[in-house]
């Protein structure tokens, strides 16, 4: 740290053009002093001691002092320099294949010279491949050198110096009451009463001392860590209780469910009864309606599960109460099946009453769509169904009280805001119901998803026949094609999807309107059970509305025996007669998305399949993580096995999907590692930020800065 340095400190004006490094910084999110100095080291270096190369073994990485007494650049057989040092126990070749004039400068014959690399060793005895290396002098650092995670324009020298005098200017005084790090398990060094400071734990993890056992660091188990992790949990807790704690402030219309009403009048008139669970999640989500504090609720359950009826049931509570309801779902599909089965649930009830369940969609005729808007002003519209079209600014709610939204995680933040503010003039906020299949394995629903209340639908209707799932190499094709003629020709109906609507050179996949044009032509006249030629049908995203909802008719309706698609039909379709599943390339698909496709059969009485085809590479070989993932779907049909293994695979990141764009994740805590801090997180937030809320404030801000806003929606 001796020789002189350009400042690393940030201008803070905007008159000084930013250097190189300095733009680097600001992109790895590296602005203010506290950000560097909890950028923390990825591992560490050795330079504390000397070896003697008399005591060194083969294979070991050391640092190396003595003196040059060769230095020469030689072609054989490429160039590169070769430079011979002597330690006085015995010399060492340092051997490097990229030099400047500079190298060969600081590394003349009599400089004395520290190096640090792996030993190997050979006939000409010790050598050094590419080792780093500084004039010796000065002592030894008495701590180790680390190495921080960084980008291309930002040198290790210039990070190190960066966060160094960050660590000095910082304010790292503690935001963590002592009472609640009394508690926090993991903290203590054997022998220590006390925990350490956030200052000495930064301290310590920048520059920990060289008898440090290395793998307590390398596997975060250190106290030091545990502290930092404790930290950043608290804060994602801290924020996540912070903005159920404001939208407790907030007010929403009361929607009891009054005795007779049409909530009890839908109920009566379903043709099935509900499951205990179904049952369940509807009285949580009835006492969340009657209250005046808008509902923020993920109901969960598996495909197939039958959330939309529980949501129908929520929507006749709310329209019963007097107040519109809102259902968006992410494509236009889905959109149109969900209107299908309200409408039939719904109408008859809301048509006496003179209301009616309205449908809203970008690809309406003009005419139709007027007069849609027109109805869902005045409030006769009591239901409104659609796709992102439901939260376009020209739709004016009469009186929105709660709005449904299926597949949540398709949906981002913004549009979740553009839902509440339908309601902007009345002070009033609507209730939120969010849907997902994709249930949220425990420790993300605790720690990403704890502003949420979370109702589970754990049990599927009765009378469904578990789903066989098979792996399948594309080479059988022809095999499994002969077999689906005569299945289709028993009266089955078949999905088969790809995943791509277009040959892609970059990746060769067979595409939709190639597989459309094979089983067209082997299913060519063929009868089916009723006596009637078999239809193949096609569909995918780029086909105009109209085609699609022609195609998707004709399949519910049991005309089509094989509808060919892309993954347009991966979420929610529901055609109960389909009883087998066809996925092309299925080592190309994500393991919730397979999940997710399989849903689509089994919905009826008929022992459903789902064949998964694979195609290897030219090698013979599928991708370890495709494998995993196949594997999964043959081993379990549970959704939530399904997604705590899709979590081990992918990690969360993508796991949040659309939610959690452009907020914060987790850097130092691992959920899989780390629930004991979670839990100690959980329990703290609330107590810290009623207790203490200056001290939370500090937190909140040192920790996400100013990314917490995300986590209001
Ligand atoms: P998902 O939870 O995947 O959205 P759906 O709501 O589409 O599931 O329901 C799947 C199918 O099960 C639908 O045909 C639905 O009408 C039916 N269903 C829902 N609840 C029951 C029940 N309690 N008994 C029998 N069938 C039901
Ligand atoms: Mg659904």
């Amino acid at each position: 740290m001796a020789e002189a340095a350009p400042s690393p400190s940030l201008p803070q004006s905007a008159a000084k053009p930013l250097s190189a490094p300095q733009k680097a910084l600001r992109k790895l999110g590296l602005v203010r002093a506290i950000d560097l100095a909890l950028h923390l080291p990825l591992r560490y270096e050795d330079e504390t001691r000397i070896t003697r190369l008399a005591d060194a073994r083969e294979g070991e990485s050391v640092q190396i002092e003595g003196t040059v007494t060769g230095c020469e650049v030689v072609q054989r057989p490429r160039r590169q320099l070769l430079v011979t040092l002597d330690d006085g126990s015995a010399t060492c070749t340092l051997r490097f294949f990229s030099f400047y004039p500079s190298h060969q400068k600081t590394l003349s014959v009599g400089a004395r010279i520290r190096a640090r690399g792996e030993l190997r060793g050979g006939l000409l005895g010790w050598t050094m491949m590419h080792p780093s290396f500084r004039v010796a002098s000065g002592e030894l650092p008495d701590a180790l050198t680390p190495v921080y995670p960084t980008s291309a324009g930002l040198p290790q020298a210039y990070l190190r110096r960066a966060v160094q005098a960050a660590l000095q200017r910082a304010d790292l005084s503690d935001t963590v009451p002592p009472e609640a790090l009394a508690e926090c398990p993991g903290l203590r060094l054997p022998g220590q009463g006390c925990p350490w400071s956030l200052r000495e734990a930064l301290q310590f993890l920048h520059h920990p001392a060289p008898d440090v056992p290395l793998a307590a660091l390398e596997d975060r188990s250190h106290p030091a860590w545990q502290r930092l992790k404790a930290e950043e949990l608290l804060a994602q807790q801290l924020s996540q209780y912070r903005a159920k704690q404001e939208r407790a402030g907030l007010r929403a219309p009361a929607l009891p469910s009054r005795p007779g009403g049409l909530h009890e009048q839908l109920l009566a008139a379903l043709p099935f009864p509900l499951t205990a669970a179904q049952r369940r999640v509807g009285e949580e989500i009835a006492r969340d309606l009657a209250r005046t504090v808008p509902m923020h609720r993920l109901l969960q359950g598996d495909v197939g599960s039958g959330k939309t009826v529980v949501a129908a049931l929520a929507a006749a509570v709310a329209i019963d109460a007097g107040w519109q309801c809102a259902l968006m779902a992410p494509t236009e599909i889905l959109a149109e099946q969900h209107f299908a089965k309200l409408v039939g649930w719904l109408q008859p009830l809301l048509e006496p009453l003179g209301q009616e369940v309205a449908w809203l969609t970008g690809s309406q005729k003009k005419k139709d769509r007027a007069e849609m808007l027109a109805r869902i002003e005045t409030g006769r519209a009591a239901l409104v169904v659609g796709t992102h079209a439901v939260i376009q600014e020209q739709v004016r709610f009469h009186k929105l009280a709660l709005a449904i939204i299926d597949e949540q995680h398709r949906f981002g933040v913004a549009q979740r805001l553009a839902l509440r503010e339908k309601m902007q003039g009345t002070g009033l906020e609507p209730h939120l119901l969010m849907m997902s299949a994709t249930p949220i394995p425990r420790t993300l629903a605790m720690s990403y998803y704890a502003d949420l209340d979370v109702s589970t639908i754990d049990e599927l209707p009765p009378g469904r026949t578990p789903i066989v799932t098979k792996l399948l190499a594309d080479s059988r094709r022809d095999e499994l094609i002969e077999r689906l003629r005569r299945q289709v020709a028993e009266g089955r109906q078949v999905y088969w999807v790809c995943p791509l609507i277009e040959d892609s050179e970059a990746l060769d996949l067979s595409n939709a309107t190639a597989t459309h044009a094979e089983l067209s032509a082997a299913m060519d006249g063929l009868v089916g059970a009723d006596g009637s030629p078999v239809l193949v049908g096609l569909l995918h995203s780029r086909m105009p509305p109209a085609e699609k909802k022609a195609v998707m008719a004709l399949f519910s309706q049991g005309v089509m025996g094989v509808l060919v698609s892309t993954t347009v039909i991966e979420v929610g379709v529901d055609v109960p007669n389909a009883s087998l599943m066809v996925i092309e390339h299925a080592e190309r698909f994500g393991l919730s998305q397979l999940h997710q496709l399989r849903g689509r059969v089994g919905r009826g009485t008929a022992a459903s399949v789902c064949l998964l085809l694979y195609s290897p590479d030219e090698n013979g070989r599928v991708s370890p993580t495709a494998r995993e993932r196949l594997r999964a779907m043959v081993e379990t049909n549970d959704g939530f096995e399904i997604a705590r293994r899709d979590l081990d695979i992918r990690g969360p990141g993508e796991f949040l999907g659309a939610r959690q764009s452009g907020s914060p994740l987790l850097r130092f805590a691992d959920l899989a590692t780390d629930s004991h801090l979670l839990e100690w997180a959980r329990e703290w937030a609330p107590r810290v930020l009623d207790q203490w809320p200056d001290l939370a404030h500090k937190h909140l801000d040192r920790w996400l800065g100013g990314k917490s806003d995300y986590l209001k929606a």
